[in-house]
């Protein structure tokens, strides 16, 4: 027997090549880091919830028309998705003024955006993913124009389909990072969503209490971020929920073997 082999390790992620060429399986782990790995912990279960939540929206942004790099879920921690050459450019994009934003122009957490901002950070470790402008990326040729017009368009439309998948299970988005790659067929190649969705990359706020439900709970110390992640993938109806589910399936597994 041989071992699968690792592609990539990241901070939340691990890449194995997959099972068939052009494929990768994307493993999610437990380990949590902030402020450019300075701060380095885990959340137990969260890769499992992670995988659960992105694979629940990646599906759905599918099923609207976004082409993304997901396949399916192959177990709690694994998904297949599509190999793709990642555009080393983190797209973040902002309703609610909070985090970076709000420390870099002293506009208060909370405060409501006049209009959706996009902002583009150069995804570089080494110098702590740099805010850029499209000059930049024009300039040192890290993505097209046109791409960069797909990439655009797509943030727009994953935003307007979250802000109301969030809003309708009373949480609010108020900005969250998307990642895009290029997926090439023969000479040409089309951009799509690749990475994940998960409370690691979005600020997910509950719409009552103002309840931080995302990785701001571990990059601020504020503990229960196990249970925040639970209650988000609670929220999604992602979660068994006891015994009205368990009858729920059982009606099912009773009507398929017609008893
Ligand atoms: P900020 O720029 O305010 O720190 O982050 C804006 C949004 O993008 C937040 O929702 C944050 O979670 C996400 N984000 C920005 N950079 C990263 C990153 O390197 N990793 C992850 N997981 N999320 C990020």
């Amino acid at each position: 027997m041989s071992r699968r082999r690792q592609i990539y390790e990241g901070k939340a992620k691990i890449l194995y090549e997959g099972p068939e060429p052009g494929t990768l399986i994307q493993y999610f782990k437990d380990d949590a880091t902030a402020f450019n790995a300075q701060k380095k912990g885990t959340i137990s279960g969260k890769g499992v919830l992670n995988n659960r939540i992105s694979e629940h929206i990646f599906t759905l942004l599918g099923m609207l028309g976004v082409p993304t790099h997901f396949i399916r879920r192959l177990n709690m921690r694994e998904q297949l998705i599509r190999q793709v050459e990642i555009v080393p450019i983190e797209v973040v994009v902002r309703n609610v003024a909070a985090g970076s934003l709000s420390k870099r122009l002293g506009i208060e957490e909370g405060t409501p955006l006049p209009r959706t901002i996009i902002e583009y950070y150069y995804k570089d470790d080494a110098l702590g993913d740099p805010l850029i402008s499209e000059e930049h990326i024009a300039c040192f040729g890290w993505a097209s124009q046109e791409e960069m017009n797909d990439i655009a368009d797509l943030a727009v439309r994953i935003n307007d389909f979250l802000c109301g998948l969030f809003a309708g299970i009373g949480i609010r988005l108020v900005d969250f990072k998307l990642e895009f790659g290029r997926l090439w067929e023969n000479d040409y190649s089309r951009i799509i969503l690749a990475d994940e969705i998960s409370p690691d990359g979005c600020r997910l706020w509950d719409m009552a209490s103002g309840e931080k439900l995302d990785k701001d709970r571990f990059r601020r110390d504020l503990g229960g971020e196990a249970e925040a992640y639970q209650e988000v993938a609670r929220r999604l109806g992602l979660m068994p929920e006891g015994e009205a589910n368990m009858v729920l399936d059982l009606d099912k597994h009773r009507k398929k073997r017609g008893i």
